[in-house]
């Protein structure tokens, strides 16, 4: 990486949106179903979505030793990784002032492999309670073959910043009397019901954990 990481990761455009608290990162982190992931690949920018998973200090990125992205970061490749959460539009008098509130992390880093074979299996572990909380407990647990044909590579979160936008829109004061609608539509991922897979054994009910967040299908 040429310049210096600190000069990456200062929020400069709305600086006052800008937050370098670790509580704040790791909650956008932690509720951010996954990641963008952008690096250079033979002197081209590449940006590849993917899940994440955070370990602790650690932003955690998984998958096939084949997997290109995987294998250059492998290498030693600086990346970025962003998450976003949509949180509203925000539909102001003027359509200059239109915009979205948002909570989102950038982050800037070095990846390394993590072998470790119980680090290995917490974060395996973090991956599947993320998709969903309980499923560790319920799937197959990784054969030996899965495990060892995951690759899983750590970045931590030391050069990170997250970027938040929240409220009403802003409008110029000349335009609060317009006869237009302003104002905000919040936006929210909302679950559906359970759908079976259509070769599901008969018996195979929708488990206790399921139904109490999603119902039964
Ligand atoms: C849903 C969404 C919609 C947006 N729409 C627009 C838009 O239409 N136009 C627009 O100009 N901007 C938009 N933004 C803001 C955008 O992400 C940038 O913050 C902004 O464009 C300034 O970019 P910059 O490179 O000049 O920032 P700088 O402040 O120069 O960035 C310096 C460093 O601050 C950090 N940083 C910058 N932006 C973010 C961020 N969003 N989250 C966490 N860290 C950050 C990074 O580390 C970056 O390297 C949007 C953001 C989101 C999440």
């Amino acid at each position: 990486m040429t310049g210096r990481v600190e000069d990456f990761f200062e929020v400069r455009r709305h600086a006052e949106r800008g937050s370098y608290e670790r509580s704040v990162i790791d909650a956008v982190l932690d509720e951010a179903m996954y990641c963008t992931v952008g690096f250079v690949d033979d002197d081209r920018p590449v940006v590849i979505p993917t899940i994440h998973v955070r370990v602790g200090d650690t932003v955690v990125l998984h998958g096939s030793p084949a997997s290109r992205m995987l294998r250059i970061l492998k290498g030693g490749a600086p990346c970025a990784i962003a998450v976003t959460l949509l949180d509203g539009l925000v539909l102001a008098r003027s359509v200059f002032n239109h915009s979205m509130n948002y909570r989102s992390v950038v982050l800037f880093g070095t990846a390394t492999p993590i072998d470790d074979p119980e680090r290995k299996l917490e974060a395996m572990r973090g991956f599947t309670e993320k998709i969903l909380p309980g499923r560790w407990g319920d799937a197959r647990v990784p054969s030996e073959k899965e495990f060892r044909g995951t690759l899983m590579l750590g970045i931590p979160i030391d050069a990170a910043s997250a970027k938040m936008r929240s409220g009403p829109p802003s409008d110029e004061p000349e335009d609060l009397t317009l006869p237009v609608w302003a104002g905000v539509i919040p936006l929210r991922t909302v679950a559906g019901a359970p759908v079976p897979s259509p070769d599901l054994p008969p018996g195979v009910e929708v488990p206790d954990y399921l139904r109490r967040q999603f119902g039964d299908g």
